[in-house]
């Protein structure tokens, strides 16, 4: 079996007030390969964070499996799934809201460290040093707080942090979108060279497609909460299904001529409320090619073409 992380029929729902449910992640089964980066795309509100959130463990799902290396971490006792968990780590979006600031550096990075027990003393200085180095800062940085150091800096912080356990899959939530630009590059070689280095396996959460293509094995497009669409990363580029991958494709500028000449398509309003979804396909509100049906049922998901699945009435 070549999957590290599975999830089937996963849902989380959160009842936001009285009568009023948000479907998070409705009923979604994904399997995550041992060495892969899984791009998981969708735009604010579709659940990528939440999904994200809950395959490391930090949320219980409200229905549904979680598997990790086939086990189901659901029904794992406490010590077990504190094991289970210390493996999968999370790499926030926000390099500066997730670092607390009255803390130094190095115990931030030890962080987990301490909490498994996993070294002492001098041997947990020397860790600490080594993890500053491996992620391109220096063993003098761990007296220092936060603050001194810059957003790129920060977000290499977090990625030592996770490193410090030993994980085997990472969830990075946005690692790069709250930087420059400039930086950008640099800590996504950052997260390549450490997958390699480190036999990790990332799921790797972004908003836009154009984020994830070069770094993505495959791709997962998400939307209010469902998954819409499922391939290797080329066929998702070259031949995207669902109208919606369809329509954020055609927003990503060409910096290629020879790419094809696409006609951009604008999508009709802005996404519905996550607590009052449209009946059956939660995208025909905005669909281009909705049909009558589209309102009836909610499209299955399906395997159209090998190892290309999607849920869409149209095929
Ligand atoms: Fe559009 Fe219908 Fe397909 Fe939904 S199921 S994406 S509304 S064609
Ligand atoms: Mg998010």
């Amino acid at each position: 079996d070549d999957n590290l992380v599975e999830v089937r029929s996963l849902k989380k729902y959160f009842d936001i007030k009285k009568d009023v449910t948000v479907k998070s992640v409705d009923d979604i089964s994904i399997s995550i390969r041992k060495g892969e980066t899984f791009g998981l795309v969708g735009e604010s509100g579709s659940g990528k964070s939440t999904l994200g959130k809950t395959l490391v463990g930090l949320q219980a799902p409200t229905a549904g499996e979680v598997i990790y290396n086939g086990q189901d971490v659901t029904q794992l006792d406490k010590e077990t799934k504190k094991l289970v968990n210390k493996e999968m780590q999370i790499i926030f979006q926000d390099p500066h809201a997730s670092l607390n600031p009255r803390m130094r550096v190095g115990d931030i990075i030890a962080e987990g460290i301490d909490a498994y027990k996993l070294f002492k003393g001098k041997e947990r200085e020397n860790r600490i040093y080594e993890l500053l180095e491996r992620v391109g800062l220096r063993a003098e940085h761990a007296k220092r707080f936060p603050h001194e150091f810059s957003g790129g800096q920060r977000q290499r912080i977090g990625i030592a942090r996770a490193l410090a356990v030993e994980p085997k899959f990472i969830v990075a939530d946005e690692p790069i979108s709250a930087l420059d630009v400039s930086i950008q590059a640099q800590v996504i070689n950052l997260l390549e060279d450490l997958k390699d280095s480190e036999d990790l396996t990332y799921l790797f959460i972004a908003h836009d497609l154009g984020m994830v293509k070069h770094i993505s094995d495959r791709i997962g497009v998400m939307y209010l909460g469902k998954m819409m669409e499922l391939s290797n990363s080329d066929d998702m580029f070259t031949k995207p299904l669902h109208p919606y991958t369809q329509a954020l494709l055609s927003a990503i500028p060409k910096t290629d001529p020879r790419a094809a000449k696409r006609e951009r398509i604008v999508l009709a309003g802005d996404p519905p409320s996550p607590t009052n979804p449209p009946s059956g396909c939660r995208f025909r509100t905005r669909c281009p090619h909705a049909m009558a049906i589209c309102a009836e049922q909610a499209p299955p998901w399906k395997e159209v073409e090998p190892e290309h699945w999607t849920a869409c009435h149209l095929y």
